[in-house]
């Protein structure tokens, strides 16, 4: 019954030739999500608009879930197209709409009409009023309101006439490559997708590091991670993974400092590289999963210590929610299902069992010293030896 789906965007602050690259990027996104759809689509930009005809057989809850992935889009509006065979066609048409659209005919409608093509003999007022009146007559169970109807029929009049009541929400945010690149710290857990998710939102492109610990850290801890990132790559586009063979560095830091600083020097080094990659990559910042007072690590003194190393911009889109919070979105993305497979990271190899809450930076650095025979050496091979593992739907 839908031939057509009207796409709409939501940010109003993009004005002039920012809106062109805008709606050019929303449209490349559109057009990479329906590739991963069975059927034959058409994009179009019109007027502010962006429009995608249906040119073949379809399958359309597909089609929608891969319209929900694409950042930028506030709703997708299934339409109906008609030719335009007179007034009185389109009104049955209409009445035919709303009967099988709406079986339960206990709801308020507003009709509004958008008369793109000035030619159509009738006005818009005159549209609304008519096609209400004959909605009324088929159904005198349904009552009009013009203040806060349930249901908005739109009527838009252009070389054919487009019929839609319904509006599927989308992700929102801005089209993915309208707003530069940054590194995504990706470990198996909750929160990093989730993080990685939000800021694709917002129309940035990620790459992402991983930090393997082999043996201490399995193949399969490996494989939920790239999973992990398969599913984000549905909103962000193709990742670049970049896996880190992490254990040498990690061994070093346990055999030479304290270790209830483990966790904290650890995550310093993690950073460092991670801006080392995102440097060469064109990363114009990091993001982390990191929220306040999840865990020893994330005091606000922990995080102080942890940001001191980076000189890139650190994004935390997490930083103010609760896990409950994340976990939410994480299901609503798809990847608290994979989040929760129980597989070690490094982290919880080489915790321990006090770790410190309020480290001091000073000590911190002097203990990092006892590293300084070697760290430059590993911190090297750690970048040169990562694997690129590139990750797409
Ligand atoms: P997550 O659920 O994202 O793993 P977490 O609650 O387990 O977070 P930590 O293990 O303290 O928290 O990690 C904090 C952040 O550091 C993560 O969100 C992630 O961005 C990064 N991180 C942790 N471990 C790794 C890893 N092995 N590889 C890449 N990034 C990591
Ligand atoms: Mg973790």
């Amino acid at each position: 019954m839908f031939k057509a789906f009207l796409i709409k965007y939501a940010e109003i602050g993009v004005k002039g030739k920012n809106r062109d690259i805008f709606e050019d990027a929303l449209v490349q996104q559109i057009k990479y999500a329906l590739k991963r759809c069975e059927g034959e689509f058409k994009v179009r930009r019109t007027k502010g608009r962006i429009y995608i005809d249906v040119l073949s057989d379809y399958d359309f809850e597909e089609t929608v879930d891969n319209l929900k992935t694409v950042c930028g889009i506030s709703a997708i509006c299934p339409m109906v197209q008609l030719d335009d065979e007179g007034f009185d066609k389109l009104c049955e048409e209409v009445v035919n709409y709303v009967d099988k659209q709406y079986p339960d005919k206990n709801f308020t409608f507003k009709v509004h009409t958008r008369r793109a093509r000035k030619n159509y003999p009738i006005e818009s007022m005159e549209v609304n009023a008519l096609v209400g009146e004959k909605i009324l007559d088929a159904f005198p169970e349904i009552s009009v309101d013009v203040h806060k109807p349930d249901v908005m029929i739109f009527i838009e009049i252009r070389e054919h006439i487009y019929l839609y009541s319904i509006e599927i929400p989308g992700p929102g945010g801005m089209p993915v490559g309208t707003n530069g690149k940054a590194m995504l710290l990706l470990s198996g857990g909750i929160d990093s997708p989730v993080a990685g998710y939000m800021v694709a939102k917002r129309g940035v492109k990620i790459d992402a590091v991983y930090f393997h610990a082999p043996p201490y850290t399995s193949e399969r801890a490996k494989q939920k991670v790239v999973d992990l990132a398969r599913l984000v790559s549905r909103y962000s586009g193709p990742i670049y993974l970049y896996v880190v063979n992490f254990t040498e560095i990690q061994l070093a830091i346990y055999e030479k400092c304290p270790h209830e600083e483990l966790t904290i020097i650890m995550r310093r080094y993690m950073m460092k590289i991670a801006e080392e990659i995102g440097k060469k990559t064109e990363c114009l910042g990091l993001v982390t999963g990191e929220s306040i007072g999840q865990v020893a690590s994330q005091t606000v003194h922990s995080l102080a210590v942890t940001n001191e190393v980076c000189t890139m911009p650190v994004f935390r889109p997490c930083i103010g929610l609760d896990k409950q919070e994340i976990v939410d979105i994480s299901e609503k993305i798809g990847t608290y299902e994979t989040s929760i497979q129980p597989f070690e990271d490094c982290c919880t190899i080489f915790v321990a069992k006090h770790p410190v809450t309020k480290p001091n930076l000073n000590v911190i650095k002097r203990h990092e010293e006892n590293l300084k025979d070697c760290i430059d050496e590993m911190m090297d091979r750690a970048v040169n030896t990562a694997e690129l593992i590139v990750v797409e739907v």
